[in-house]
């Protein structure tokens, strides 16, 4: 498959990569890489026990915490980003198309009321 300039630039990508040990086989953490693979500059780093992402620079100068091994990027992996359109909720209200049976029924049962 071939795509294009145009193409490729409309479908953004996030790299993530898993941080092992070289020495012990541990995993080290999960690397957000950006859109580039390697990253350019900041990459966040999830450590398998903590909530928060850190920053990173220079995430190939990372040691293991257990063993001070040399760390290894695998499983890289890429995803494709969803580019959602900005929607104006304020202005969407206005449904189109036949209103549902059970609304006629009752604009229909209020007009009788009204005329009677
Ligand atoms: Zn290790």
């Amino acid at each position: 498959m071939v795509l294009h300039a145009d193409e490729t630039r409309e479908r953004p990508v996030r790299f993530t990569a898993e941080l092992t040990c070289l020495l012990c086989g541990r995993v080290h953490g999960s690397l957000d890489g950006g859109d580039t693979w390697p990253p350019r500059g900041e990459a966040m780093l999830s450590l398998p026990g903590s909530e928060q992402p850190m920053s990173v620079t220079g995430w190939w100068r990372l040691r293991c915490a257990t063993c001070g091994g040399a760390l290894l990027a695998t499983e890289i992996t890429s995803h494709a980003v969803r580019m959602e359109a900005e929607v104006d909720w304020r202005t969407v209200g206005i449904r189109r198309g036949r209103p549902p049976n059970w609304l006629v029924a009752e604009r229909a049962a209020a007009d009788v009321a009204r005329s009677a």
